[in-house]
């Protein structure tokens, strides 16, 4: 296969079965779950917003030899001997994230996006600095003030939200939070924000308040790498990032930034909060940019921002009011409550039916509503005619209790069969 062809749609798992039988010989239990996890994942929707379906490559790289290897440090100066190969590996990695965001310096080591946004906050701030970011109500992630996250714990963050009449950014009044705060970084990102950011504005605002502009782009950068959603790089002094969302890495996070940035950047991953790097995850990084800089990737980014354009409209259609009255994104908030059900009721019914998604606050509201988005279907080549059913599906799931819903959940296993089997 190449690298295009890996990056175009690809029906998950079709060809793992043969390498599961190492396990399933040595670790029969273990390899149960695995078969099982793998199962439903093909059996039934992925419409988690953050998930996808990493490519065979990314999860032969993950499975590599490289995983047995100590690389604390970076390329070139490494506290371990023999780090050579694993060097390039990592230089690669660099080397394609600097070229797919056009970044002067990328670091690839951060575990996750949550010590992504650790780093850059350990980069730039001190214990108990003022950071203005968006409230958790909102959308904010818990990296941007929750009182069981650290960042709670050690900043002191201020919340901007949306409009409650549009559900947009209220731009006005971050810029008056941050006149009246003076904060020392704003951070601009969502877990559930389901338009554009306009990084220029937040970059406008930051720079009146003389405060550092950090862009959590977890959810958007998979779209931003195929040209479906803006770059906040050119804006934010330093962008966090996941490679695991719409990106279709492997589970990870990364860092963007200037070269004004960079050490402080890398000494804050290791050895501020960071002990070795993994390697095998960090050539898992380099194949996923390699599959995004492709034009079957370019493809499917805008696939998934028209495949979510339909289905928000057909949820709308359906009566479910969706957050914004629709998406720019891969994302889509809605409120299950014109079906007399809340969003833990919701949730719960649509996963009997194997429409699999989550929670998701609503702004300002008691209740809470699901959020979805299309990155994993869209990967297993659903297009905007597969959108239409799946929001009938979800209609239908939500009106049926107890026995009914076997019907749709068999209609869900028969959608999904016909993309997880290879085709
Ligand atoms: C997903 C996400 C993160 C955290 O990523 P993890 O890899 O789960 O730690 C951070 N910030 C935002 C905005 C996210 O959406």
């Amino acid at each position: 296969m190449s690298v295009s062809e890996a990056a175009a749609p690809h029906a998950p798992y079709a060809s793992y079965a043969q390498q599961f039988d190492v396990l399933r010989r040595q670790d029969p239990e273990l390899a149960e779950v695995v078969l099982g996890e793998t199962r439903r994942q093909a059996d039934s929707l992925q419409l988690t917003a953050a998930e996808n379906f990493a490519s065979p490559a990314v999860l032969a790289a993950l499975g590599s030899p490289l995983a047995n290897k100590y690389a604390e440090g970076y390329p070139g100066a490494r506290h371990h001997g023999g780090c050579e190969l694993v060097d390039a590996a990592e230089r690669i990695a660099v080397e394609r994230a600097k070229a797919l965001f056009g970044a002067g310096h990328a670091n690839v080591q951060p575990h996750s996006g949550s010590a992504a946004v650790l780093a850059a906050y350990a980069a730039l701030l001190r214990p108990g600095d003022t950071v203005l970011a968006m409230g958790l109500n909102h959308g904010g992630h818990l990296t941007h003030g929750s009182p069981a996250n650290f960042s709670g714990r050690w900043f002191d963050f201020v919340g901007y939200g949306v409009d409650p009449a549009t559900g947009l950014i209220d731009y006005a009044q971050v810029r008056e939070l941050a006149r009246r705060h003076s904060p020392k970084a704003l951070v601009c990102g969502s877990i559930s924000y389901p338009r554009h950011i306009d990084y220029a504005a937040f970059r406008d605002i930051a720079d009146e308040a003389g405060a550092y502009l950090i862009a959590d782009a977890a959810h958007p950068i998979g779209l931003v790498a195929g040209g479906a959603a803006p770059n906040p790089v050119p804006y934010a002094d330093v962008v966090c990032a996941t490679t695991h969302k719409v990106l279709r890495g492997p589970r990870g996070g990364m860092i963007l930034c200037g070269p004004e940035y960079a050490e402080r950047v890398d000494r804050a991953v290791f050895p501020f909060t960071q002990g070795g790097a993994q390697m095998h995850t960090i050539a898992a990084k380099a194949v996923g940019f390699g599959e995004a800089a492709t034009p079957a990737f370019t493809a499917y980014a805008h696939q998934v921002v028209a495949n979510a354009q339909v289905l928000a409209h057909a949820l709308a259609a359906e009566g479910f009011p969706v957050t914004t009255g629709g998406t720019d994104t891969h994302l889509i908030v809605a409120d299950p409550a014109p079906f007399g059900v809340d969003g833990r009721t919701a949730r719960g019914r649509l996963a009997a039916a194997g429409l699999v998604l989550d929670l998701c606050g609503l702004p300002d509201a008691e209740s809470r509503g699901i959020r979805l988005g299309t990155a994993a279907v869209t990967t297993q080549g659903m297009g905007e005619s597969e959108m239409g059913r799946i929001a009938g599906l979800f209609t239908a799931a939500l009106r049926s209790e107890g026995g009914k819903i076997h019907g749709v959940r068999a209609e869900v296993a028969e959608l999904a069969g016909t993309f997880s089997s290879g085709r």
